[in-house]
């Protein structure tokens, strides 16, 4: 009965929040009618990375002599102890979802600007274990993925690509445990959807990397190659590409 009670309860305290005036969850201020989430002066002055506009980026070189990655980029930079760092962890809790839709959104709407998402056939956005899913109630990546959709009319696949394994927390490891950690943790369930195509796999942040690839490498082998991957993640920290 209380689970139901704290759905309802849930579902009042969203539904209230979308009638008030909304305000920017970067600066705080009062949103004005036209402005979108966040408001235009944070929008200026967002940490964007840029990476979308240029094929041979810190992100994208990552991934040479590992992974056959088409392109990679990441949204903003992931700052310590900035409201937009705060944002970012906000997707992982209570309506968090929203946030990250509407940043994807943003994304998107950038990367069509810059011809980025040209040819990408269908978005693939990092699986959660079901269990994890079950606890936080969503997976903010689908709704990034959702958001960059929104976007770009490019549809979204959350069915062929299944995490099988409940990975522990990465954060108390080192990098070589890191990827041995996340090694299998993927399984393409329907790889004919996906062959001969074009898939843009879509998580929040990029911190070693080893979670996405672990998860493009189970891709390329179910598709014996015949694929293309791209990557898009909301954030990149800089020390995760500093030190590659
Ligand atoms: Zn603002």
């Amino acid at each position: 009965m209380s689970i139901l009670l704290n759905a309802l309860k849930r579902l009042v305290s969203d539904t209230l929040s979308l009638l008030l005036p909304a305000h920017c969850p970067v600066c705080g201020e009062q949103l004005l009618e036209q402005e979108k989430f966040v408001c235009t002066a944070c929008r200026y002055r967002a940490p964007m990375t840029n990476f979308w506009r240029e094929p041979d980026n810190p992100m994208a070189r990552k991934f040479w002599g590992l992974l056959p990655i088409e392109r990679a980029s990441a949204f903003i930079w992931f700052i310590e102890e900035s409201r937009w760092r705060d944002l970012i962890h906000t997707f992982k809790y209570r309506k968090g979802w929203l946030a990250a839709q509407r940043m994807g959104e943003w994304y998107g709407a950038e990367m069509m600007r810059a011809g980025a998402l040209e040819g990408i056939d269908l978005i693939i956005p990092v699986p959660l274990h079901w269990r994890k899913r079950l606890a936080r109630g969503y997976n903010q990546s689908e709704y990034i993925a959702d958001g960059i959709a929104r976007s770009s009319g490019v549809a979204v696949d959350k069915h062929s690509v299944r995490r099988t394994r409940n990975n522990p927390s990465q954060a108390q490891r080192s990098r070589n445990e890191r990827w041995d950690n996340v090694e299998g943790i993927f399984k393409v369930v329907r790889a004919d959807r996906l062959r001969a195509r074009h898939i843009l796999i879509v998580d929040d942040v990029f911190t070693t990397g080893a979670t996405i690839s672990s998860c493009a490498e189970a891709i390329i082998e179910a598709c014996e190659g015949d694929v293309r991957i791209s990557i898009a993640t909301l954030a990149v920290s800089k020390r995760a590409l500093g030190d590659f």
